[in-house]
């Protein structure tokens, strides 16, 4: 074991999260149709799962247009594989809601398709 090694203290408890984002992003000129259509799908077969207003902009981290899905913890093993099957090229990027923002987008992210450099440094100069 490494000294002083931050990865050496007691894993963090994944039991403390209790909702999820997944950040569906595309291009509002050529790509649009097809996040409609899994919006669509995801209304359709997961009624809990709250979905969030068009944002045909880049708004706060994100650094292309996309709406959000936010859900319960519990429909996680359903929804991460539908949308590992259903994204259809989209870029998709998924992250716990721990409290801690910086770490949600920077660290404890899980990306689909290609990564996106998220704008985080708005969350670290508000933590700080
Ligand atoms: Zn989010």
């Amino acid at each position: 074991m490494v000294k002083n090694d931050p990865h050496a203290q007691a894993p963090a408890d994944a039991a403390a999260i209790a909702h999820y984002h997944a950040h569906v992003y595309y291009d509002p000129a050529t790509s649009r149709d097809r996040a409609e259509r899994l919006r669509e799908r995801i209304a359709a077969r997961f009624p809990d799962a709250r979905l969030g207003r068009w944002h045909d902009v880049p708004v706060g981290p994100h650094p292309q247009a996309m709406y959000q899905v936010a859900f319960p913890a519990a429909l996680l093993a359903d929804l991460l594989p539908f949308l590992m099957l259903n994204r259809d090229g989209l870029t998709v990027l998924l992250h716990p809601e721990t409290g801690d923002d910086y770490a949600d987008h920077a660290r404890h992210a899980v990306w689909f398709g290609e990564v996106l450099p998220l704008r985080v440094e708005m969350f670290a100069a508000r933590g700080a």
